[in-house]
């Protein structure tokens, strides 16, 4: 039985940084200044009060997923087949500037697909847009998707046509779709990919697995521990969904990445692994004003707030796929947390009538990061 609950700081030998400095085994889902809004087990609650935490139980998980995880909502999202299909599709529609690659496989055998968008191939300036390393977030799945859609069916029409003349646009909406089936079929509530570990738990973190200061931190939002959702691996690239991603980037050398997760409206630049920010002042300018830019562009459209920030100062992350393609090729790469804002809203369960507006707005911010990394 397992609780989702708001924790904040009740005695002054803890703080927040503490608890998700070391690995309890939570799954933290929202931090903010003054708390933390995670799924734990009642037991791990009680553990925490005793550790000089206030707990405040917000709701049973099943009343939570009886709320959210309906059957209209189900039926609003893709599923890997029909992403396949629909992918296959904006390829068989627009053979002259769209292609379908498999660009490998998971686990348990899905192909892990992504829609090379551009007029030719090999052309120097290439970015990649990936969606659903983590299972449950399935927006991310979706705004990539109606990225490519946008892109293939505006690429008649200037600035599009002009970015797919110079340039190519790589889409992977779904790099684990064998936990996205699980969180179909057996558990909406699913992050990682679906590793049977030796100690009897099942799943890796994708998003812990890439190989930049990979395993560096043992703490609760990037844990060693195989049974934590954070569970970074047994070493880098141990999961083919992340060398899937890896062999790709070596191949293609992007020059950009936008990496979509959900939820806590969010840009996100490196680095995860340290509090310190990124050693080059021109580089570090760069992300940052990128950043506050579709900050701006995002709330203009349906005034949302996704607050740009290091990856670091929301929690310490190693191993992501962010920091891997900034730290080992030198790219403009962002974590995009898409809608919404808070657990009340759904949190990882969006109700599908959010699905248009959270792409409304987050066009313009992926259209520009195209134009600054395409036109340069
Ligand atoms: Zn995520």
């Amino acid at each position: 039985m397992t609780v989702i609950a708001k924790v904040m700081v009740a005695a002054p030998q803890v703080s927040l940084a503490q608890l998700l400095g070391v690995p309890l085994g939570l799954d933290v889902w929202e931090v903010a200044e003054d708390h933390v809004i995670l799924r734990a087990a009642e037991a791990q609650l009680e553990r925490l009060e005793r550790m000089g935490y206030g707990v405040e139980q917000l709701q049973m998980t099943e009343a939570y997923l009886s709320t959210f995880a309906t059957a209209e909502a189900i039926a609003g999202y893709h599923s890997a087949q029909t992403l396949e299909q629909d992918l296959h599709q904006l390829a068989e529609d627009h053979p002259e500037l769209a292609e379908l690659h498999q660009v490998g496989s998971s686990l348990e055998g899905r192909p892990i697909w992504a829609l090379r968008i551009g007029e030719r191939r090999g052309s120097a300036d290439k970015l990649l847009v990936l969606g659903c390393h983590h299972a449950r977030e399935w927006l991310a799945v979706e705004v990539p998707y109606l990225l490519a859609e946008h892109l293939v069916s505006n690429a008649g029409s200037d600035p599009v046509q002009h970015w797919l003349a110079q340039g190519e646009i790589w889409v992977a909406p779904m790099v684990n779709p064998d936990g996205h089936e699980y969180s179909r079929t057996h558990d909406r509530l699913w992050r990682k990919n679906r590793r049977q570990n030796p100690d009897g738990s099942v799943g890796v973190d994708p998003n812990r697995n890439y190989g930049y200061m990979w395993g560096t931190l043992n703490v609760n939002t990037s844990s060693h521990v195989p049974s934590d959702q954070t569970y970074v691996g047994p070493r880098a690239f141990s999961e083919p969904e992340t060398r899937a991603v890896r062999n790709l980037v070596a191949r293609e050398l992007f020059t950009g990445v936008l990496s979509y997760h959900s939820y806590s409206q969010l840009i996100l630049y490196p680095w995860g692994y340290t509090a310190q920010p990124i050693a080059d002042p021109d580089d570090h300018t760069e992300l940052r004003e990128l950043a506050e830019d579709m900050h701006k562009l995002i709330r203009d459209v349906h005034d949302e707030h996704y607050t740009p920030q290091q990856s670091s100062q929301l929690y310490p992350t190693a191993g992501d796929t962010t920091d891997w393609t900034y730290g080992e090729y030198d790219i403009p790469s962002f974590t995009i947390e898409l809608r919404p804002d808070t657990q009340e809203e759904g949190g990882f369960i969006l109700p599908p009538d959010q699905i248009q507006p959270s792409w409304e707005e987050n066009r313009p911010a992926a259209l520009e990061f195209i134009r600054r990394t395409l036109d340069r």
